[in-house]
């Protein structure tokens, strides 16, 4: 099985390179931030409770996003593999996935982060707005929140991923396909390991 967490700051290109990725090997796409839309378009009281927090650009709490991943591994025991992302996004997200596809005799292959610096991402995230009809993508503020969010607490799970050796770096900036490229090389190395 192949399972990729892909890494970033909102608006690194996480949700582009996903799909790619799915395509070139059909993972199951487990996208914390998609499942946590489609609760609140259900009306749901998780989905209530998500949306004031995401709404100012915060974390929900880690035992929300690890129960619905938790369901989603458990639905779909045929699978592939997958490809995490915007989870984990705190250290004990990590440790809990790690607990997770242990059970299910499992284990994550590599963490590839894409690297893209502020001002960049700001100016993406904004472009995205105008489109996506995401309120956390309309608003400067908010986006400087998110990101700010994500230096302090999601940061460090790059260390974590590093420790243990599964840990890929690559420039976010650039060519969509050439980054692409750049990730698939990292998959094939850490599938070599
Ligand atoms: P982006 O990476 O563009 O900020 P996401 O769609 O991944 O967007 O997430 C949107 C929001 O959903 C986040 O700002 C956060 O409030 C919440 N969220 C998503 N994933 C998680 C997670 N793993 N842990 C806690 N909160 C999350």
């Amino acid at each position: 099985m192949l399972n990729l967490v892909l890494f970033g700051p909102p608006g690194a290109g996480k949700g582009t390179q996903s799909e790619k990725l799915i395509a070139k090997y059909h993972l199951v796409h487990l996208s914390t931030g998609d499942l946590l839309r489609s609760q609140i378009a259900a009306g749901t009281e998780l989905g209530q409770r998500a949306k004031s927090l995401m709404d100012q650009g915060i974390l929900v709490p880690d035992e929300v996003v690890i129960g619905m991943i938790d369901s989603k591994l458990n639905e779909n025991q045929t699978a592939p593999g997958f490809i995490f992302d915007g989870f984990p996004r705190t250290v004990p997200q990590a440790q809990a996935l790690d607990d997770l596809l242990t059970i299910h005799d499992e284990r994550i292959t590599t963490m590839v982060a894409l690297v893209v610096e502020e001002e960049e991402l700001t100016r993406r995230l904004l472009s995205r707005g105008q489109t996506s009809g995401r309120p956390d993508d309309q608003n400067e503020e908010l986006i400087r929140r998110r990101v700010k969010e994500y230096n302090e607490k999601t940061t460090p799970v790059a260390g974590y991923y590093s420790n243990q050796g599964k840990y890929a770096a690559i420039d976010g900036v650039g060519d969509i396909n050439n980054i692409f490229e750049a990730i698939c090389h990292k998959v094939t190395e850490a599938q070599q390991d």
